[in-house]
């Protein structure tokens, strides 16, 4: 497989390179050059009868006594079918490793994603890795991957990174404690929540190096920008991002997709399922899109936003538009207000003509403003829904479930549970099970479930033990120059 621009100004390179470069150098965002077809697959894949699954058994012995769903070497074998085609310039046997590594090692307890019924909804819980949020399904493969390219290649990578609270710990429990990797990730002191930057500053691997900025986030990311801009500092020490654009992050996500589709179809004997999906920089969406233009057994996908609802305007209008400010909300990883793989989607939606999207991201550039084309009385996409709920709604939601089925959501689910829930009022159709994504425990979240149930719920021991490890932090003033000495210094 090769990858491709959406700005259409790079030679096509392979899984490797798109790895590690990340955003692609003419400024598009990667995509695979054809995308793979395993609808004639998904008998084996729902049944387990394919040589990659049966040689592991033959070795190992049975599945779990829950089944072939409920087993985590299962999912590993499943993600092996569904990347392989994306990266076969990696061999077979070698990405099994890293597959069964990621998934099977210990970071994800019991399950790196189960899908379990909750009332009226099935929930994909994909908060089973070592920072309690969906990103760690990514992330925790990235890591292996880099370090896997880095060894054959004899490089080595220094990611640089800028966050607000969640992103930036999923990333360190990514690279920690990897061969050839430093990570240097900036927070605003004192303007994250207490948890997200225990999160962090509890990780006291050599290769780990926080940074608490006197400033705020975006004091962060302005100084990223700057650093980004410096091509010699760069290039010599080797700096890259572990941004949400990276290619592998979205390729990641697609297997639960079919895992949790086809798990419910097979329970349930549904021919197909919808997903809700909570969704910030749409990352998590197009890899729900991409997994349905693969075959998986999903008829529509379900869009959900908090206020910040560029995408869910979008879907039901056709027009992308900055509307005022970011909205601060109780879920702040949706707080977002230009979703960055969102460019992904819309070279798809312009037929893959990337003078057009050169074209139309300029205009967007230019007047914070771009639309599609859409059919009178037509949908702008069949295969994607698309609602918004408040914090008002996400606090009822979470109230409701916890009062009627003793499940705590988190409050990003709780946005995708409570569009959905709206979606099946106006569009019911009780034959096609809903699966929503579950991105976030909710004790990471505590304040947010208080308000919503007037009680003290969101416990896990990870969080709890927080307060009272051992932590490093370097503290710095919001300025580039001071940033980069540290990064020389602790590199050379
Ligand atoms: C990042 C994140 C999201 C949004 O995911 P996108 O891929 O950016 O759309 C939703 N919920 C949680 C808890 C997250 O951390």
């Amino acid at each position: 497989m090769k990858y491709i621009s959406t700005r259409g100004a790079i030679e096509p390179i392979g899984f490797q390179d798109a790895l590690m470069m990340g955003l692609a150098d003419d400024g598009g965002l990667l995509i695979p050059q054809s995308i793979p077809d395993l609808a004639g697959r998904l008998e084996e894949f729902r049944t387990g009868n394919f040589a990659g699954w049966q040689s592991w058994q033959g070795r190992w012995g049975q599945a779990s006594a829950g089944g072939i769903f409920e087993d985590p070497h299962y999912y590993a074998c499943l993600a092996l079918e569904i990347l392989k085609p994306f990266a076969d310039d990696l061999p077979e046997d070698d990405l099994r490793q890293l597959v069964q590594k990621t998934y099977c090692g210990g970071a994800f307890v019991p399950h790196p994603a189960p899908t379990v019924p909750v009332g009226p909804v099935h929930v994909l819980e994909l908060w089973h890795g070592p920072t309690l949020a969906f990103k760690d399904l990514a992330l925790q493969l990235l890591g292996n991957l880099f370090e896997y390219v880095l060894a054959r290649r004899g490089g080595r990578l220094n990611i640089l990174g800028a966050t607000s609270g969640d992103t930036g710990s999923a990333a360190i429990y990514g690279v920690r404690g990897r061969r050839g990797i430093h990570i240097f990730m900036m927070h605003p002191h004192n303007r994250t929540s207490p948890i997200q930057a225990r999160q962090m500053t509890t990780v006291l691997d050599e290769n780990v190096h926080n940074i608490a900025l006197e400033g705020s986030f975006d004091d962060c990311q302005a100084i990223m920008k700057t650093l980004a801009g410096e091509l010699e500092f760069k290039r010599r020490y080797s700096i890259g991002a572990v941004n949400s654009v990276n290619w592998a992050r979205v390729l990641a996500q697609i297997v639960y997709y079919f895992h949790s589709s086809l798990a419910l179809c097979t329970s349930s004997k549904a021919s197909k399922v919808d997903f809700a999906v909570p969704t910030g920089n749409f990352g998590d969406v197009l890899a729900g899109w991409y997994a349905m233009k693969m075959g998986a057994p999903i008829r529509k996908l379900i869009l959900a936003t908090n206020e910040n609802d560029i995408l869910s305007r979008f879907f039901n209008t056709g027009v992308y538009s900055i509307l005022g400010n970011v909205h601060q909300t109780l879920s702040p990883s949706m707080d977002i207000q230009v979703a960055s793989n969102f460019e992904r989607y819309l070279y798809y939606r312009l037929g893959c003509d990337a003078a057009k999207l050169r074209d139309t991201m300029a205009q967007f550039g230019r007047s914070g403003s771009l639309n599609v084309q859409v059919a009178p009385g037509a949908a702008v996409d069949d295969a994607i829904a698309a609602g918004s709920a408040d914090t008002q709604e996400a606090l009822s939601t979470i109230a409701q479930f916890h009062k009627k089925y003793n499940y705590v959501l988190d409050p990003h689910t709780a946005v995708g549970v409570a569009v959905a829930m709206k979606h099946a009022a106006t569009a019911p159709d009780g034959s096609v099970p809903v699966i929503c994504l579950a991105t976030a425990h909710p004790a990471k979240f505590p304040v947010a479930i208080r308000k919503a149930t007037g009680q003290d719920l969101a416990h896990h021991q990870a969080i709890d033990g927080l307060m009272t490890l051992p932590t490093r932090c370097q503290m710095m003033p919001n300025d580039a120059a001071a940033v980069k000495e540290f990064i020389v210094k602790t590199l050379d």
